[in-house]
């Protein structure tokens, strides 16, 4: 198998996969969504809130407020299955108190830890009339997007076959195919009596190009064993650590099924 990386920001990563298996790379993708630890804000004490938004939506909105979660924040905090995660005193603490009118932004929320923190500072979270007062106590854990949405890393996280077009020399060049295509991947040239791939890896096969064509002469496949992978995430932590570690979680669960195996599945 070879993995080649297309590119890589602080929140975005494409990478082709060779040689693989489609359950294989579907694994990687739910390990990746659902078994990849994150932060997030889990208890929320208010204390105060004058404002039109009841204390629930405003409960919610603090749960999906993204905090760094790197491999940095994450050490040392306990995990869903330690002993005491539930305890409201086991966490990253946060303080909200505020005094309209103004709006409410993720950069008000005061963290006990300075690594951990929103990672983004312009998220609007409540509008304070005047004289309105909040007085808010939270408590953020890491946790498991299989648990609950707050705690998905990723915000994208899909693959698809990696496409093919070929052409059909029997018949008559179909210049007009290439219009239909909504992706603008195709381009008629006259002159050298061909139709251009321009980017073979945006091409999404939805054959719009293979309709238009009445004589056949465009035809859209993809390769069985090789995919592009795309992960995107909120920013909490970057796509490069989120498929490590999924990666990793899908090694541990092969060798406990291994070694389940082995000792002939007695337990
Ligand atoms: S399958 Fe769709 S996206 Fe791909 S080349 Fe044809 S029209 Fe364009």
């Amino acid at each position: 198998m070879e993995i080649e990386v297309k590119s890589q920001s602080d929140d975005e990563m494409v990478f082709i996969v060779r040689d693989a298996e489609v359950p294989f790379i579907n694994a990687i993708r739910r390990c990746a969504m659902v078994n990849v630890p994150k932060i997030a804000i889990e208890d929320v004490n208010i204390i105060r809130n004058d404002s039109a938004m009841f204390n629930e939506v405003l409960a919610h909105r603090l749960g999906l407020t993204p905090l760094v979660s790197d491999l940095d924040a994450l050490e040392g905090l306990s995990l869903p299955e330690d002993d005491g995660w539930e305890d409201y005193s086991n966490g990253i603490k946060f303080q909200l108190q505020e005094e309209g009118p103004k709006v409410v932004y993720s950069k008000d929320l005061i963290s006990s830890d300075s690594k951990i923190k929103p990672v983004y500072d312009t998220i609007p979270l409540v509008k304070l009339k005047e004289g309105e007062k909040l007085n808010i106590e939270a408590v953020a854990k890491v946790g498991y997007g299989k648990e609950h949405a707050k705690w998905i890393p990723t915000t994208v996280c899909v693959y698809k076959q990696y496409p093919e077009i070929t052409f059909n020399e029997d018949v008559e060049i179909d210049y007009d195919c290439a219009q239909a295509c909504p992706r603008g991947i195709l381009k008629s040239d006259r002159r050298s009596k061909k139709i251009k791939i321009l980017d073979i890896e945006d091409c999404t096969m939805c054959k719009s190009c293979v309709r238009a064509s009445d004589n056949g002469y465009i035809n859209v496949g993809f390769r069985e064993n090789d995919f592009i992978f795309r992960i995107e995430t909120d920013g909490a932590m970057p796509p490069k650590e989120v498929l490590l570690k999924a990666c990793d979680v899908l090694g541990e669960k092969a060798d406990k099924f291994i070694k389940f195996s082995d000792e002939g599945g007695s337990k």
